[in-house]
Formats: C-alpha cells, structure tokens, sequence
C-alpha cells in the first residue's frame, strides 16, 4: 500500500444557512485534498499531519478524520491552543465572505510539537498555506523533513495556495514558495495565484517559472479553463468540461489536487488523472461547502 503524508490546517468550517443559522464542518485546503484523494483511493495510507488542541472540537475532527479513514498518526496536541476557525456569509448573489480566527490556532506549532519521522512515507503533501501558517524557524524545519523523505526516496507535492493576508509581504511569499518548488517533484500551480504573485499572465511564464525551480510534473490549473501539463519536455492540455451550475467554488483546486493524486499514485498516466481530478472538482462545485457529503460525492462521481 502507498503511503502519503498531507501536512497543513484542518479548521473548524462555520457556514450561514440563513441570517440566525450556521452550520458546522471541517475544512482548510489540505485536509480537503486529504479527504477526497482517500475516498477516491481507498487502497493508499493517507496520513494528516497537523497539530489539533485540547477543545471538543477539536476532539470532534479526529473523529472526522476517523469517520474519512485518514490515518492521525501525525496529529499532534497543542495543550494551551485550539482548532482555528473560518465562517463563510454568502449574500444573495451568491458572493462569499470569509473571515477567519486562525492566527494562534494549534496548527500554527505543528512543526515545534511534530517529534517523529515521515522516513517511510511515498508521499509527502504540503501547500503555500502550510508553509504560511509557521515562523520561519517551523518553515526551515519542515523543509529537513521534505529533504528526509526525498533522500529516503519519496517524492514530493506542492500547491502554492497563495493567500496573501498569511504572508508578512508579497516578497516573503515569493522566497518560500520558490524554495517549495525548488524541492518538490509535482506541482499545482494555480493560474489566480501566480498572477497574484508573480504577475504571471499566462501559461507559459507559469511554466517557465516552475520548470526553472526543477519540478518534473506541473499541472497548471485555470478554472473552467483546460489544464496543462507538463512532464520534461512534454505539453499537453486535458479539458474541462465547464460546470454550468456552480454552487460554490470552495475546494475546487484541493479537489482536483485529491483526484489527480489518486490516480496518479494508482499507475494512472497524467492525462487520465488530470481529468479524474476535474471530475472530483466538479462534483464538488456543484454543492455547497468544502466537503460534499460522501454519499452525494459517490452518486456524482459514478454519474
Ligand atoms: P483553485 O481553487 O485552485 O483556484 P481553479 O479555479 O483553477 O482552482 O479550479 C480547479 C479545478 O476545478 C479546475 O482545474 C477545474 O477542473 C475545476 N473547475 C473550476 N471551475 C470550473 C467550472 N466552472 N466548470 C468545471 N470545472 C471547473
């Protein structure tokens, strides 16, 4: 069985059902890519590395994570921290607002709690997001532990995820992500992201950027928009067949990223995994929240 390791912050997920309504769930960009590669791919060990606190919240994400046959092995326990926390308010034109509670969150010491080793891992998974959310001295440390799996032979995958509001400026930014790319195997830039990170307008300086940093397999993913990748010296492009009625957006990348996967590390090639990627996207898109209820997941993927 083939093992991967997803490293980053499952937060607890607030939505508004109507003006007095929330509704509760768990969520953050890795976890969702965690979760939707394992139902996609029951036969590989997904592990979540992350730190959680002592709070019954807390205690109830495990029993999620449980519920969604992710391994916490790697969930480490902070004592005098709890589970961050986002809450969603879309108006009645379908636009959303985010505001979070995360910046002291349990995850934000993953790295100062984590005291094991990933040396047996296939896999290791981590996201712009990840790396935001640690100082920088946790940054450095998770960067041995990337260098620790690839000299043990693993491979190692990377979705910038920019969110600018986590990173001190745009130039931090850059300097850590490039150093992700730099040591990571498969890559998922993001056309929103490097346009708001690099000034990227298109495809081909997305490329050229992450080809430069020395990532093998890059899927380049634009919304409705084709997916390009690249493997060495090959291009090829995979439609999208366009979803007409998006729910909500929330998770698109990550799905994409959690179906890629799955068939990438079951022997799939890259174009079949890049459209079984956009199949579990738009399932997802087409309900509303980050994590769609297994059984409407199941029913829409077999559609
Ligand atoms: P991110 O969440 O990283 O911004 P994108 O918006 O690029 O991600 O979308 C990720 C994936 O979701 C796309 O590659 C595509 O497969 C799917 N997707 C997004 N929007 C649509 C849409 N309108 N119709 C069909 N698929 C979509």
């Amino acid at each position: 069985m083939s093992k991967i390791v997803i490293f980053g912050e499952c937060m607890v997920e607030l939505v508004n059902r109507d003006a007095d309504t929330l509704s509760k769930g768990y969520a953050g960009d890795t976890y969702n890519t965690a979760v939707y590669l394992k139902r996609c791919a029951h036969d590989i060990s997904v592990s979540y590395l992350t730190a959680i606190g002592a709070d019954f919240l807390s205690d109830e994400l495990l029993f999620k994570m449980g519920e969604e046959e992710i391994n916490t092995d790697q969930v480490y326990r902070s004592n005098d921290r709890n589970l961050g926390l986002y809450m969603v308010r879309t108006d009645k034109h379908g636009e959303r607002t985010f505001a979070y509670w995360r910046a002291n969150s349990a995850a934000t010491q993953t790295m100062n709690l984590f005291n094991g080793s990933l040396n047996n891992a296939d896999v290791f998974y981590f996201s712009g997001i990840s790396l935001a959310i640690l100082d920088d001295a946790q940054r450095l440390k998770l960067f041995d532990l990337v260098d620790s799996v690839r000299a043990a032979g693993g491979k190692v995958v990377f979705d910038p995820n920019y969110r600018p509001r986590l990173w001190k400026d745009q130039q931090e930014a850059q300097t850590w992500i490039d150093k992700a790319y730099g040591h990571a195997d498969i890559a998922f830039p993001g056309g929103d992201d490097h346009l708001a990170l690099y000034g990227h307008t298109d495809v081909d300086a997305i490329h050229a950027h992450v080809a430069a940093l020395g990532v093998a397999e890059i899927i380049v993913k634009n919304g409705a928009v084709g997916v390009h990748i690249y493997q060495g010296k090959t291009h090829c492009i995979v439609p999208v067949e366009r979803v007409e009625q998006v729910v909500d957006t929330t998770a698109a990348g990550d799905a994409f990223n959690g179906g890629y996967l799955s068939a990438r590390l079951s022997g799939k090639d890259v174009t079949d995994s890049a459209s079984f990627g956009a199949k579990v996207a738009a399932t997802v898109i087409s309900y509303p929240g980050a994590i769609v209820e297994k059984e409407a997941f199941f029913k829409h993927i077999a559609a």
